[in-house]
């Protein structure tokens, strides 16, 4: 999530969930935005929904099984696609019982198929990011590092805080993603160690960021994330050792690691079908990855 367009969104959920397919994780994508960029980077049409229902579906409809809102889209990877008529759903929702609760239902009903679900929230911050906020678990945001997008963080921090006051109460901002990177700038560098440093202070503080961190690696800028949506493949299947491959593949390997850290602090103790029922079910079991090389093991 980040209010702000052009951020890195869409190419950071499209592909860490699928550097976590590719790691044997579940993941399924659902997209939030009416601009349908994440069905799109899929390789999905929006609008030829024949054959399964959309998010627009889940949100609208209390008759439909989201299960039949989600198609697979690749080993392990899965999307619950948007179409332009989720604009119109904002307004739709307006009125209606449960408008912020809308996806967590949906979301809950799908509990147990997918062991990561990320949302892909348009650029506002209306009733499609609130349901996405309120269905969360953690935020991550996409982030360039320049003066101005911190500025921004600020507001969409204070918003966070309030969805968590009054409609999610667990809801945490795991961290931020570094996005369109150039490490070499003395700015960037500037802004990175600003960030760092806001959150060393609010370490304790009970705020929703105050276990959050600035993701490691960074995005670097690489040209082939930009070309690969135009293909509607992810970055794996266009140019799978390309910088920007190396890049998702690491993250996805600390946010793995750092979920299995959470679920599962004394794997020793607990038997495999705990863990199976605690990862949602039956999934296979992960490759490990080399953070040096972003190679599969
Ligand atoms: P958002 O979803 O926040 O609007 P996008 O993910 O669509 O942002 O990214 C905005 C544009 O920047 C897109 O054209 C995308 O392909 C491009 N882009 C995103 N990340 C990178 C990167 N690391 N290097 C180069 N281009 C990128
Ligand atoms: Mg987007």
């Amino acid at each position: 999530m980040n209010q702000k367009g052009g951020v890195g969104k869409t190419t950071t959920t499209v592909n860490l969930a699928a550097a976590l397919a590719e790691a044997g994780r579940s993941a399924l994508v659902l997209d939030l935005d009416p601009q349908a960029h994440a069905t799109l980077h899929l390789g999905e049409t929006p609008g030829q929904t024949e054959t399964t229902g959309t998010v627009y579906d889940m949100l609208l409809d209390p008759d439909v099984d989201p299960r039949a809102c989600v198609r697979q889209v690749g080993e392990n990877l899965w999307l619950g696609a948007s179409e332009t008529d989720l604009a119109a759903a904002e307004g739709e929702l307006a009125d209606k019982d449960g408008r912020h609760t809308r996806l967590r239902g949906a979301i809950e009903k799908l509990a147990g198929a997918h062991e990561y679900v990320l949302l892909d929230c348009p650029p506002s911050l209306g009733l499609l990011t609130m349901n996405g906020l309120v269905a969360a678990r953690e935020v991550v945001i996409p982030m360039q590092a320049h003066f101005l997008a911190l500025q921004g963080v600020g507001k969409l921090l204070e918003t966070i805080q309030l969805v968590r006051e009054q409609l999610n109460p667990e809801l945490t901002v795991a961290g931020i993603v570094l996005c369109m990177h150039d490490g070499q700038t003395t700015h960037a560098q500037e802004v990175v160690a600003d960030l760092e440093a806001f959150f060393d202070e609010s370490r304790g503080s009970g705020k929703p960021w105050s276990n959050a961190k600035v993701y490691s690696p960074p995005v670097r800028r690489n040209i082939k994330l930009a070309e690969c949506p135009s293909f509607g493949q992810t970055i794996f299947q266009y140019a799978p050792w390309a910088p920007g491959a190396i890049d998702y593949r690491k993250l996805a390997a600390n946010v793995i690691q750092e979920w299995d850290a959470q679920i599962r602090p004394d794997s020793d103790d607990l038997s495999e079908a705990e863990i199976t029922v605690l990862r949602g079910g039956g999934l296979k079991a992960p490759n490990a990855i080399s953070p040096e090389t972003g190679r599969s093991a």
